[in-house]
C-alpha cells in the first residue's frame, strides 16, 4: 500500500486504459503507479466500488500466494529441466 504525499490518504489503484494509477481519495492526488505486480489486481476490483479497499488487500494477498506458488513451480519446472540436461550430457559421453 502506498500514501498520498499530501495528505497522508491511502493511494488506491485506479486502471485506466493500459495504465494504472494511484489515486487518493481524499483529495485526488494522482500519480502513475510503478509496474508491480500487485497492481494488476486493479482489473477486476474497480467495478465493484463499495467493497473496493477490501476486495483489493484481499486479491493482493491472492496474487502474492499465487506467485510463490507460481515461483515454486518454475523451481520444479527448471530442476526437472536441468536434470535432463545431466541425463543428455551422461548420454552423449
Ligand atoms: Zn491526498
Amino acid at each position: 500500500m502506498e500514501f498520498c504525499p499530501k495528505c497522508g490518504g491511502l493511494l488506491v489503484p485506479v486502471k485506466e486504459k493500459e495504465t494504472v494509477y494511484l489515486v487518493c481519495r481524499k483529495c485526488g492526488h494522482k500519480r502513475k503507479a510503478k509496474k508491480k505486480t500487485s497492481y494488476k489486481v486493479v482489473t477486476t476490483v474497480t467495478s465493484d466500488k463499495k467493497t473496493r479497499t477490501g476486495v483489493i488487500e484481499e486479491e493482493v494477498k491472492i496474487s502474492e500466494e499465487r506467485l510463490a506458488e507460481e515461483r515454486e513451480l518454475l523451481r520444479e519446472y527448471y530442476e526437472i529441466f536441468l536434470e535432463t540436461m545431466a541425463e543428455q550430457e551422461t548420454e552423449s559421453e
